[in-house]
């Protein structure tokens, strides 16, 4: 049998393909998707154009062999054969292990140069935009600490230089363990065993002292990822978000602060039911008079089973509107991480190679931008380096 894996979506998709990949690499062989004959799916389900993009590839892999659909996609559909095709959806990673007649591992292959551990599942915050715990559960399961040092210590041997600590909320890490413990436990146990650490996304609300301690003595690296979703109070309160502007902007004014220079990264989504000029303008604002490094801009779409499929259709505000304000503010942000670029040059900082492109190599920087070295290494190596910036991007000279 020779199967391929594709993933859709965030990095806790990209983990779980990962272990799965892990855990059936002694029964069958994973190969390119080409000489395939098992394709497994692992899909999200964050979007409608998301979700219609997946149904197109399932159809047309479905042509080519047996189709086994999991992750977010198939999460609410449960285990089910489509009859008279050659689909089978199931709708948890353990579940496809399952099939290959495998046990799951927590535990990953090496096949990244900054891997991922997924520390945590579950969102018990039910935003009024968000299917996420609709499908992964409210409830948070934590891995507990001594798992994460445990994997943390296989990557050590491995000589992993970077590792990203991912989840469906990681802020809510280890509220329901044994210990109260938080996320900066976690943080630290990778720590002891692999010299740079860095989170994912991030609500602002709950980036704690010690999390900011940690950003200032270098346990984590200087980047910080907290969603905006929106810069009006008003339009927070209706998305049901955990925080407030306010509390927003102190967050990243601390981590400056604390850093000097962060990489810092937003999500911002645009067109929600009722968003009226003056708060779009605020969401503007607040963009606006921060440095971002970088930001992502999801024009709203309604997902059928959450709260604000109702008030789309209360208060939609018209996709020509949506597409209007995406397009500023995605304009606003490549200004911002131009300026954010040109303001290092000349900063001596490290970087991790992670492939070979334009006769050098392209890597990662401790502030998360993309970094071209003229020269050659070890993928998976990090390197020092001083920034310089070329116009475009950034340049890393040793
Ligand atoms: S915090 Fe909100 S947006 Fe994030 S996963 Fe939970 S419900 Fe979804």
């Amino acid at each position: 049998m020779k199967v391929s894996v594709r993933t859709f979506g965030c990095k806790v998709n990209r983990f779980e393909s990962e272990q799965l990949i892990s855990s059936i690499r002694d029964v069958v062989t994973v190969s390119d998707e080409s000489d395939a004959d098992v394709f497994v799916v692992n899909g999200c389900s964050v979007t409608a154009t998301a979700d219609s993009q997946i149904r197109n590839i399932i159809r047309r892999l479905s042509k080519r062999g047996r189709v086994i659909v999991t992750g977010c996609y198939a999460r609410n559909r449960g285990t089910e054969r489509v009859e008279g095709e050659n689909i089978i959806y199931l709708d948890f990673m353990e579940n496809v292990a399952d099939w290959f007649g495998v046990p799951f591992r927590y535990a990953v292959s090496f096949s990244t140069s900054r891997p991922f551990i997924k520390i945590q599942d579950g969102c018990p915050q039910f935003c009024s935009y968000c299917i996420i715990p609709h499908l992964r559960g409210g409830k948070v399961k934590s891995v507990p600490i001594e798992q994460i040092e445990q994997l943390a210590e296989q990557f050590a041997t491995q000589k992993v230089n970077e590792l990203v600590l991912t989840g469906i909320h990681i802020g809510t890490y280890g509220r329901e363990l044994q210990g109260n413990f938080e996320l900066a436990d976690a943080v630290e146990a990778v720590y002891k065993h692999i010299p740079a650490v860095r989170m994912g996304s991030l609500e602002s609300a709950e980036v704690s002292d010690r999390i900011f301690g940690q950003l200032r003595s270098g346990v984590l690296l200087p980047h910080l990822h907290i969603p905006l979703q929106s810069g009006s109070n008003a339009v927070l309160k209706r998305m049901n978000r955990p925080d407030t502007a306010e509390i927003f902007r102190n967050s990243a004014l601390k981590a400056i602060e604390s850093v000097g220079k962060p990489g810092l990264g937003c999500d911002v989504i645009v067109g929600f039911p009722g968003e009226s000029d003056s708060e779009f303008q605020e969401s503007y604002d607040m963009i606006s008079s921060l440095p971002f490094s970088y930001g992502h801009v999801f024009p709203f779409s309604a997902r059928k089973g959450t709260p604000a499929f109702q008030m789309e259709k209360d208060e939609p505000v018209s996709p020509q509107l949506k597409k209007e304000r995406a397009k500023i503010l995605r304009e606003l942000l490549e200004q911002k991480k131009d300026d954010f670029m040109r303001s290092l040059d000349g900063i001596q900082t490290t970087m991790i190679l992670e492939k070979e492109a334009d006769g050098g190599m392209w890597g990662t920087t401790e502030r998360y931008l993309s970094v071209f070295f003229q020269g050659e290494g070890k993928q998976g190596s990090r390197i020092p380096v001083t920034l310089s910036h070329d116009g475009k991007s950034l340049i890393g000279t040793g």
